[in-house]
């Protein structure tokens, strides 16, 4: 492929990548080269049908559209139609079945109680006060501040235990931030206004995005075999690894990896609904999806359904990165990295590989919408 003259290159079709090279094209009508290793655009929000099902299946585990942002929805909306699908969980605690997040229906299921709101903010702030921290500063304590350690013990402790293999005092408390606590019978997993799952799915939206005559793709490519090509003048915008992008020179960035099991089963609804978690330890994975229960507008088969049961494993270089870990002793490697980065006047590296952070897809194209108008229009 002929680089020669090249002054936007984008790597990776993720939301980040595929977020400035639509603003690149539309907004700044200048030409952009957009590479990906993979055989498909989309990143790991891709979605496709499933031949044998015709279930259109999220490749790399669910993935649910909640904004609170209005400038990300109103920007989405322009590419695709959400449906008006809202998320709930539910969680399987040594077989019994529970709401999550951990709401008032969750607090009387488990304790056998018939707790009204009041009652439960009381009778769980008694629970809290048993345990003696001062300000909680990592997963554990936060969650046992807000919850008491029984339900921590019960709902997240064996959950987080197989999700990230590493102890809960050692994770950042930020990610228990995601879960709501809820002393009402409100069973959305979101808070967010704006929810839903685009009706032609994630991978229509993707082309969507990424449908003008001024924007190149180039799948199944590397990288680095087109590194050495790459004019001096080009400005690249890299949702890669940041660590692999520098060769792993200031240490390895802690990741972990998923393992899918996919599976199509012969009848019309496996679990009655999209997303079960098991947060019993001894269970080897965390969840299983079901992703006709997404699109409920559609006519799906009633003799068919597909699932995916979800396995968090470490990871290892080579492996695909789906979250960051975290640790202090990470921030501290990702910080010589941000400073390495801040030497290349020519690369601006985001989305959730190449900003190691733990970010859903509004917040995403939020800082890829940000970029665009702060560091590339500008300049
Ligand atoms: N979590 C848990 N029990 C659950 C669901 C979540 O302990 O039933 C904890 C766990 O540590 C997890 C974190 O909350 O990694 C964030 O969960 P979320 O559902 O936001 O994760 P994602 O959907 O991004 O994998």
């Amino acid at each position: 492929m002929d680089l020669q003259g090249l002054k936007y290159l984008v790597v990776g079709s993720g939301f980040f990548g595929a977020v400035i090279a639509e603003r690149i094209a539309n907004d700044l009508g200048e030409r952009v080269l957009v590479v990906d290793k993979r055989s498909h655009v989309g990143g790991n929000s891709y979605s496709e049908v499933d031949p044998e099902s015709g279930v259109e299946y999220h490749k790399y585990g669910s993935h649910i559209f909640h904004t609170k942002n209005q400038l990300v929805w109103e920007y989405c909306n322009r590419f695709c139609t959400f449906n008006n699908y809202r998320h709930k969980v539910l969680t399987n605690y040594m077989g019994r079945i529970y709401q999550m997040p951990i709401n008032l229906s969750t607090i009387n299921g488990f304790y056998g109680t018939s707790l009204n709101p009041d009652q439960s903010r009381q009778f769980i702030a008694e629970e809290i006060s048993r345990e003696t921290f001062a300000a909680p500063a990592n997963l554990e304590e936060k969650a046992v501040s807000q919850i008491g350690r029984p339900l921590y013990n019960a709902f997240i402790k064996g959950y987080t235990a197989k999700q990230w293999e590493t102890d809960p005092r050692l994770l950042p408390a930020d990610i228990i931030n995601r879960l709501p606590v809820r002393f009402d019978y409100n069973a959305d997993y979101f808070n967010d206004p704006w929810q839903g799952i685009p009706t032609d799915g994630y991978g229509a939206l993707f082309r969507m995005l990424l449908k003008h005559p001024r924007i190149e793709i180039q799948l199944n490519t590397d990288f680095s075999e087109i590194r050495s090509h790459i004019p001096t003048d080009c400005l690249i915008i890299y949702s890669g690894q940041i660590d692999q992008f520098f060769n792993y020179q200031h240490g390895i960035l802690g990741w972990r990896t998923l393992r899918l099991e996919n599976d199509v089963v012969q009848t019309g609804d496996f679990q009655g609904t999209s997303v079960m978690n098991y947060s019993d330890e001894s269970v080897p994975f965390t969840r299983i999806h079901e992703f006709r229960h997404y699109h409920k507008e559609r006519i799906y088969p009633r003799d068919k359904t597909f699932i995916c049961r979800e396995y968090s494993k470490t990871w290892h270089q080579g492996d695909e990165a789906y979250y960051p870990i975290n640790t202090n002793a990470d921030n501290v490697v990702y910080n010589r990295y941000v400073a390495a980065a801040a030497r290349y006047k020519n690369i601006i590296f985001g989305g959730r590989l190449g900003s190691y952070s733990y970010m859903d897809m509004d917040q995403v194209i939020g800082h890829a919408l940000r970029t665009y108008e702060d560091s590339i229009k500008k300049s």
